[in-house]
């Protein structure tokens, strides 16, 4: 979206003025090509376009190569200090790899470049403060932003002097404003396509917290062309933060918003139990749909006449409305029915 230089990983753009690509990585033994490729397709299907996975070492070669030739989306090789594994993944027919370039002597990205520039590949190549190298950690004292994007401006002049384009940037902090800052730096400084993510964000709660302020606020400026939510959970829950934090911005609005209320003493309705079931019912869709989960009659029809359907209730019924008009008042187990149907019809319609 953000950055004039485009590239493709695979058939899917990144940068360009294209929309932002959602990726996640697996976190199953690549050995195990069968539960490797059972989440690749829950991933895609869950809405990322992109998929990383590790290489670790050579004696998952006949895997990856499985990996790579049945995923439904194309495949990021993410590889650490061995550039031979890198060569590896590219002749494999990975559709990108990612590499540190702090983590490598200058002849063996050499071999890289060369290798993707043979199968027309791109590289991620990666900043952090585990890979920044040494005289500029003894120059700044610590990997301060300064620090990690004078690493970045090293690795991206060393590509650019071999004459190699097909960058993605990434410089990765598990630190929420300092990813911040870095990022706007270096989104300055260059006009590749940008990485973004809080690294060793945390579970599920603490890292969507820290994810969406430092991804969002990024996306905002116009820093940014793919995101991965980086938690310590389902690669699922990533795609679905990420896909929440697009549609909370209104960049991508391509999935649906649940709107549900606190919930109050005025409470009649199990508003908790209802929003669950219908996260899990819409989880898979494309559609850009508001359903509202109200506590109360009295107040949530009024309150949440922005959504295109909402579902409410008292001690006695259920109550099904249609922008702020009733459509239905019934039992309570009816209701839920009947208002995924209507989210159904619409979804069909649009
Ligand atoms: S919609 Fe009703 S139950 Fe929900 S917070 Fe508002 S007043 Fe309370």
């Amino acid at each position: 979206m953000n950055s004039r230089k485009i590239i493709y990983a695979g058939n899917v753009p990144i940068g360009g003025g294209f929309p932002v690509v959602i990726q996640s990585m697996t976190n199953t033994n690549t050995n195990d090509s069968s539960a490797t490729l059972k989440q690749i397709k829950q991933i895609h299907e869950r809405g990322a376009q992109l998929v990383r996975v590790s290489y670790p070492d050579k004696s998952c070669r006949t895997s990856f190569k499985k990996i790579i030739d049945n995923s439904p989306c194309p495949v990021i090789a993410d590889i650490h200090f061995d550039y031979k594994l890198a060569v590896d993944a590219i002749e494999l027919g990975a559709h990108k790899v990612r590499i540190n370039p702090g983590n490598m002597p200058k002849k063996h990205l050499e071999e890289i470049i060369k290798a993707a520039k043979e199968r027309n590949i791109p590289l991620r190549i990666g900043v952090n403060s585990g890979s920044l190298e040494k005289d500029l950690l003894k120059k700044h004292g610590h990997p301060s932003e300064d620090a990690l994007a004078e690493s970045m401006k090293r690795a991206v002049g060393f590509f650019e002097d071999k004459d190699f384009s097909q960058l993605v940037l990434s410089v990765k902090s598990s630190d929420v404003l300092s990813m911040i800052k870095v990022n706007m730096m270096i989104k300055k400084m260059f006009d590749y396509p940008i990485h973004l993510g809080v690294t060793e964000a945390g579970g599920l709660l603490r890292g969507s917290v820290k994810n969406s302020i430092g991804i969002a606020s990024l996306l905002m400026k116009n820093v940014g062309d793919t995101i991965r939510v980086s938690l310590s959970d389902s690669p699922l829950y990533e795609v679905d933060v990420a896909k929440m934090i697009l549609r909370a911005i209104h960049i991508n609005t391509n999935s649906p918003d649940i709107i549900s209320c606190p919930t109050c003493s005025r409470t009649t309705f199990d508003v908790i139990a209802t929003q669950k079931t219908i996260e899990k019912m819409l989880e898979k869709s494309t559609k850009n749909v508001k359903v509202a989960v109200m506590g109360c009659v009295v107040n949530g029809p009024g309150e949440a006449r922005e959504a295109d359907f909402g579902i409410t209730g008292n001690a006695n019924e259920g109550i099904v409305f249609k922008k702020d008009k009733i459509i239905f008042r019934g039992l309570k187990e009816d209701a839920l029915k009947v208002l995924m149907k209507e989210v159904n019809d619409y979804e069909k319609e649009t």
